[in-house]
């Protein structure tokens, strides 16, 4: 039988390994003790949407793109994840009140699993996966792959050397820095990400109650297209009742995001409010732009991240805790420094967060007032996109790559579906 061996158990592995179980031998190396990858540590909203979380019509046509999406769906149903009621109506509403007010509403199938049972789903899912033959060594850190002629003959952990007919590399954004070297060392072809700059908003639960819980939309996507720079700005990752928390970079650097639990919640709602930037000549590395950004916010904050009310933001002063605790939005994450966002971000993104705030208010009445809470920085950095054809093969013709370390998604749903289209890819490459 011929072996194939999968680096990384994060969605994009995990997925992949159950679907290569069913013709080969498949052994599945994860370098910390545990499967689920950065999955385990979020608040597992799952977005059934092709386009969300990555764009799937890159490797698959928009019908197939859509069936996979829904099988995944159904992948999550049978882990006992509760398939939410969407009520098609409602959200056709809440498109149409959008569209009313200048911006975009995203109508996606949504479910949330929460933090407090992820690891349960996880678990679930690692057993399936065993069950169905698949072989799982924790605390094996892949170090180096082994090429020869073209062709990749093993991977490394510590000494050992692994034999194979198939590799897949799906190391999530935790591993990308490796993977990056190691497509250098073998002169595989890589491009940048664009990258989402912004702060995460802080609101009362009222403010966005109607959306989440009369039109029924956990995590509500409004696209915005800026006034002054035509820039795109979105909101991302809703958390109702929730709580915002420092999250760490890499190296030293750190920003902000946010949870929810699906039982116990806060007062407060907040969500990303995010600034696409895709630069060209003569600077493409929208990485160390980002990592230039965040550098400075995370000086001035007196290593915290800053937080500032929007009024004072939008009066050119910087906040301080008395004109905090004056606010009668509470902060849920209070390990801040109050200052002024202005002096780390670029006017260009300070002006379209300002007028992204003015644009969802239309929706949302009460997100632009002055008491509303920023934090930053928030800054989504995405791995370069590692050079494939559409069924994620690079040029050596038996490695493949998957998942957000790969660049090619950035979501538990994404990374799951980019690793079936690559073991797809892969059991088409060992079969013909
Ligand atoms: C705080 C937080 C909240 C999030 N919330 C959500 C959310 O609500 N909804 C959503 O859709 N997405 C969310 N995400 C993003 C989501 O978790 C990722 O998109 C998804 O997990 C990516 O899957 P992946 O398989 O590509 O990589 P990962 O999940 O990162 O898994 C990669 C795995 O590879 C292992 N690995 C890395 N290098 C090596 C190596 N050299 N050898 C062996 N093993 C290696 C890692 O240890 C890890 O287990 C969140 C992320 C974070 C950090």
């Amino acid at each position: 039988m011929k072996h194939v061996i999968i680096v990384g158990g994060g969605p994009a592995g995990l997925f992949a390994a159950e679907e290569l179980a069913k013709n080969f031998q498949v052994t599945l190396l994860e370098k910390t003790s545990h499967v689920g990858g950065s999955g385990l540590v979020s608040d597992g909203k799952l977005n059934y949407h092709p386009k969300i979380g990555g764009d799937l019509t890159n490797f698959l046509t928009e019908r197939e793109s859509w069936n996979l999406i829904e099988s995944i769906r159904l992948k999550f149903e049978s882990l006992s994840v509760p398939s939410d009621i969407f009520d098609e109506s409602k959200l056709r509403q809440l498109e149409v009140k959008a569209a009313k007010s200048g911006i975009r509403f995203i109508k996606i199938k949504q479910t949330h699993i929460g933090s407090d049972h992820l690891g349960e789903v996880i678990d679930k899912l690692r057993k399936k996966i065993e069950n169905a033959g698949v072989q799982i060594i924790f605390n094996a850190e892949v170090h180096d792959i082994v090429v020869k002629g073209r062709i990749v003959t093993a991977v490394k952990v510590k000494n050992e050397l692994y034999p194979l007919d198939a590799l897949l590399i799906a190391p999530g954004r935790i591993g990308s820095p490796w993977l990056i070297s190691t497509m250098n060392k073998h002169n595989l072809a890589m491009q940048y990400n664009p990258i989402d700059i912004g702060v995460r908003v802080e609101v009362p639960n009222e403010v966005m109650d109607e959306v989440v819980n009369v039109y029924g939309c956990w995590d509500p996507k409004f696209h915005i297209d800026t006034a002054s720079y035509d820039d795109f700005v979105r909101t991302f990752c809703v958390c109702p009742r929730g709580f915002v928390v420092k999250e760490a970079y890499e190296d030293t650097q750190f920003g902000v995001n946010g949870y929810s639990n699906r039982e116990m919640g806060s007062n407060t709602t907040n969500f990303a409010l995010l600034v696409n930037v895709n630069l060209t000549e003569p600077l493409e590395n929208t990485t160390e732009y980002g990592r230039r950004i965040v550098q400075l916010a995370n000086t001035l904050g007196g290593r915290r991240p800053i937080l500032q009310r929007l009024g004072d933001l939008r009066s050119f002063r910087r906040s301080t805790w008395d004109r905090i605790n004056r606010s009668y939005v509470r902060p849920s994450y209070t390990e801040v420094t109050p200052g002024d966002i202005s002096m780390a971000y670029p006017h260009r993104i300070v002006k379209d967060l300002l007028e992204g705030l003015e644009a969802l208010d239309r929706v949302m009445p009460g997100i632009n007032s002055d008491s509303t809470l920023l934090y930053a920085p928030e800054v989504k950095f995405y791995a370069m996109r590692i050079q494939t054809n559409k069924e994620l093969r690079t040029s050596i013709p038996n490695l493949f790559v998957a998942g957000d370390g790969a660049g090619v998604s950035r979501g538990i749903v994404g990374a799951a579906a980019t690793g079936l289209i690559a073991a797809k890819g892969i059991t088409k490459n060992l079969t013909s």
